[in-house]
C-alpha cells in the first residue's frame, strides 16, 4: 500500500477514497506456515500476519487463488523463501515490485543455504528433472539457526516500516530466539539416540534438520512433491533399505501413503509419519515449535 502524506491520507479519508484504516500496524504476509509462524511470534500483541499456503496444502503443488493475489495487493511487505521453494509467487511478487516491500529470506543476513542434493537416492530418475533443477534447497526453515536469523530480519524490516511498534518487535524477537536456543538444544539431546540409525524419507525435506542433529537419512522416494517417482527408482530405494538396513520409511500427511507401501514390501522395515511442511498443524506462533518437536517425536517413535 502506498505510505501517503497524512494531510493527503486524511482528505482521500474524506472523500472515500482510502477507508480508515484500523489500526497503524503494517498489512504483512507470510507464504508459508513455518514463516508465517515466525513472523507470527515478531508480531504477536500487534496483529495477525496473512498467510498464502494454509491449511494441508503442499507448497510444492500450490497454485494462487484469487483471495491470495488480493492478499498480496493489499500487503506493505511480504514475506518468502525465495524462487527456490514458492516458486508460484514468483511472477506475482514481480508483479508487485514497488507496491510492497518484499523480503526474500534464502537471501537475509545469517541464514545459511544448503545445496540441493544430487545423486543416489537423491536424484530424479526421470526426464522431467531439468525444469525445476534447482541448485539450493530451500526446506531452510527446518534449521532453527536460520530461523533465529528470520525473526531478526522480520523485527528490523517490520521496525521500519512501522516505528509505533519497535518496540514490541524486538521484545518478541529477542524471547523467540531464545526459546529457539532452547528449542535446538532440547532436539539436539532427544535425537542423539537415534544419530546413526538409517531411514527413507518421502521427499527431499529434512536435509537441514538431518545436517544439524546427526541423522542418517539414506534416500527420499520422491525428490520433490511435483513429480511420482518411476518403478526404477521405487526399486532402486527397496534395494537400497535391504542393503543398508533402513528401520524405517517416512511418509507425509499429505501424499498417499501406497508408495510407501510399494517401498517397504519384502523388507524389515517400519513406516512412520513426518510433516515438514506442518500441513496438519494449525498457523499461528506456536506452529514452529510444534512442527520441530512433531519431527523429533515421528523420528523418535520409529527409529527409538
Ligand atoms: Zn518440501
Amino acid at each position: 500500500m502506498l505510505r501517503l502524506r497524512p494531510l493527503v491520507a486524511a482528505a482521500l479519508v474524506a472523500s472515500g477514497m482510502l477507508a480508515p484504516r484500523a489500526d497503524a500496524a503494517p498489512e504483512v504476509v507470510a507464504s508459508i506456515k513455518p514463516i508465517h509462524s515466525l513472523i507470527a511470534g515478531v508480531m504477536e500483541g500487534v496483529r495477525e500476519p496473512d498467510l498464502i499456503v494454509a491449511g494441508g496444502a503442499s507448497p510444492h503443488l500450490y497454485a494462487l487463488k484469487p483471495l491470495d493475489a488480493r492478499r498480496l495487493e493489499r500487503a506493505d511487505i511480504v514475506f518468502w523463501i525465495g524462487p527456490i521453494f514458492e516458486g508460484f509467487l514468483e511472477k506475482p511478487l514481480a508483479a508487485l515490485a514497488g507496491k510492497a516491500e518484499i523480503v526474500e529470506l534464502d537471501r537475509a543476513p545469517g541464514v545459511a543455504l544448503l545445496p540441493a542434493r544430487e545423486g543416489g537416492a537423491w536424484e530424479e530418475d526421470e526426464h522431467h528433472h531439468a525444469a525445476s533443477a534447482l541448485e539450493q534447497d530451500g526446506h531452510l526453515f527446518l534449521d532453527p539457526e536460520n530461523a533465529k536469523a528470520i525473526v531478526r530480519i522480520a523485527a528490523a524490516r517490520l521496525a521500519a516500516l512501522d516505528r509505533a511498534n519497535a518496540a514490541r518487535y524486538a521484545a518478541n524477537a529477542s524471547a523467540l530466539e531464545r526459546r529457539l536456543d532452547a528449542l535446538d538444544a532440547a532436539l539436539r539431546q532427544r535425537l542423539a539416540a537415534v544419530g546413526g540409525v538409517r531411514f527413507v524419507v518421502f521427499h527431499d525435506a529434512y536435509q537441514y534438520f538431518e545436517r544439524r542433529y546427526g541423522l542418517a537419512a539414506i534416500g527420499s522416494i520422491t525428490v520433490t512433491p511435483e513429480s511420482q517417482p518411476g518403478a526404477r527408482r521405487l526399486q532402486a530405494i527397496r534395494d537400497k533399505i535391504r542393503t543398508l538396513g533402513a528401520r524405517c520409511v517416512f511418509r507425509e500427511p499429505q501424499f498417499e501413503p501406497r508408495l510407501v507401501d510399494v517401498v517397504i514390501s519384502g523388507t524389515a522395515a517400519r513406516t512412520g509419519v513426518l510433516d515438514p511442511e506442518g500441513a496438519l498443524l494449525a498457523r499461528g506462533p506456536e506452529l514452529y515449535f510444534n512442527l520441530m518437536n512433531g519431527l523429533a517425536d515421528g523420528l523418535m517413535r520409529c527409529l527409538g
